[in-house]
């Protein structure tokens, strides 16, 4: 009996260990080996190194202009003359953007993309220093690090386009310039004048806090600003006269409020006031807000608007006023590519995270001091990659729509400390420095490596765009935005080089 006991024991512990061992096991897990260093990579992952000096210089330079969205001019033309002396042939002022772009290299098939941005955010200025201190008051701030992501993405363009003619590869490599990436807009009006069609797959990544390739999405979105027009009065002596803008807005959002419970838990609606009139004594005649509204994907989003179209005219029945709707942009959801992500994962593990030094570390360190969070610096290692738990994301991205134009791989690569903030001027410090440098060289050689490998794996390619064709499932491309809606363009600002 005692025997028995123990033998029993004995199982159920094994039992557990098994049932434990296999709850371990993340199911949605991918294995995926590194991919090989041929000749070619070797090639391109040595002129990626050999070129890091000026690549830096270049990262710094863009980093300290910062320009925001619609204002890159110094920034595009920093690319732009980067990717002439490196023999491409560029297109500037792209889709009626001033400063968007698109250079290219080579002919025929493969049509490979590489997405670059570079505006940055404003009021984030900031030292490459470890607590918060501006490079000019007020002044913008890389505080996405999209100045690595342009200099990256043409660098892996430069370093291929360097292969391919030393070993006549065929096919076409095209460099965009997206401008507007954080007001959402660049890549819109881009996709809308159709500069990303022709392509075979499109190979894009980001800076973050970790080294991983995504299989996940993210939010279709609308964004658009409505302004009131009401009749001023005087607030106390003849109210009855006056209709009021404010009225109008105040109406509208508390019926956005009710309106939250009887959309799909999915949906998410956001807005600010950004003039509610001037004095409580004047009843404003003038009233502007702006909105978001998110959902899993394009028709959700556009359901919902319809719905907060309906809530805005009662807003205005209301209140007696009139109103407007400027519609800012649109977004779709995006698209993900299993088969793209496995070679571009792959070429991570073949390159590696970055090596941060010990100083580099301590810098970060100290940054999470400073924010009162876990000292544990900047990610070593490389992400596992997985399906994704849910298959939508919280924000939003016009690579989206370069998604639904062409198979898009993704890519992030760490430069900010552990547990800091998006959008803060922490990433601001990282990315215009030796942090923000080796963050650089790895995306351009990772990139650049999983680029040769589409070139020389047409099987790939085609296994791409089959998974892409799947996944929109009949549905084709259509601009979020009015046909007739101009792009929100920026004049150049005198005095400025
Ligand atoms: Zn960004």
């Amino acid at each position: 009996m005692r025997k028995n006991a123990t033998f029993g024991t004995l199982l159920l512990l094994a039992a557990a260990s098994l049932l434990l061992a296999a709850k371990e096991v993340n199911p949605l897990l991918i294995k995926v080996k590194p991919a090989k260093l041929t000749p070619p990579k070797k090639e391109a992952l040595a002129w990626v190194d050999a070129a890091m000096p000026e690549l830096a210089k270049l990262n710094d330079e863009i980093w300290q202009n910062a320009e925001v969205a619609m204002e890159e001019y110094r920034s595009a033309e920093a690319l732009t003359s980067y990717l002439e002396r490196a023999g491409f042939r560029v297109e500037k002022g792209t889709a009626g953007l001033p400063t968007a772009f698109v250079g290219t290299y080579g002919s025929g098939q493969p049509v490979i993309g590489f997405l670059a941005e570079y505006d940055a955010l404003p009021g984030l200025s900031q030292e490459a220093a470890t607590v918060q201190k501006p490079l000019v008051m007020g002044a913008p701030g890389h505080g996405c690090g999209h100045n690595i992501f342009g200099v990256a993405s043409v660098a892996s363009a430069v370093a291929v386009k360097e292969v391919m003619a030393l070993h006549n590869i065929a096919g076409t490599l095209k460099v965009f310039g997206c401008p507007a990436e954080e007001t959402v807009e660049g890549k819109v009006f881009m996709a809308r004048a159709g500069v990303f069609d022709g392509l075979s797959l499109c190979i894009q990544w980001h800076p973050g806090d970790e080294n991983s390739v995504s299989l996940g999405s993210s939010n279709a979105l609308n964004q658009f600003e409505v302004e009131f027009f009401g009749r001023t009065a005087h607030s106390a002596g003849d109210p009855w006269h006056g209709r009021s803008a404010l009225d109008g807005i105040e109406l509208t959002d508390v019926g956005l409020n009710f309106l939250r419970e009887h959309l799909q838990p999915t949906a998410r609606i956001h807005y600010v006031i950004l003039d509610g009139g001037g004095a409580p004594n004047v009843v404003p005649d003038h009233a502007l807000a702006w909105y978001y509204v998110r959902d899993l994907d394009r028709e959700s989003v556009e359901k919902d608007y319809e719905r907060v179209l309906q809530v805005i005219e009662g807003a205005a029945k209301m209140s007696g006023t009139t109103y407007k709707i400027h519609f800012q942009s649109g977004v779709h959801e995006t698209l993900a590519n299993r088969a793209g992500g496995e070679v571009v994962y792959s070429n991570l593990l073949l390159v590696g995270a970055p090596a941060f030094s010990g100083d580099e570390q301590t810098f970060a360190k100290e940054i999470q001091k400073n924010l009162g969070l876990e000292e544990k610096g900047l990610t070593t290692k490389v992400e596992p990659f997985s399906l994704p738990e849910r298959s939508w994301g919280s924000g939003s991205t016009d690579v989206a729509e370069v998604s639904w134009l062409t198979p898009t791989t993704d890519l992030g690569v760490a430069f900010t400390p552990l547990g800091t903030p998006g959008h803060h001027w922490s990433a601001v410090a990282c990315s215009g420095m030796s942090i923000g440098h080796k963050c650089l060289a790895v995306a351009a050689k990772v990139m650049a490596a999983s680029c040769l490998d589409f070139l020389a794996q047409p099987e790939v390619v085609n296994k791409m765009r089959e998974e892409w064709a799947a996944r929109k499932k009949g549905r084709e491309y259509k601009s979020p935005l009015p046909s007739d809606l101009q792009p929100r363009t920026v004049p150049r600002k005198e005095g400025k080089a």
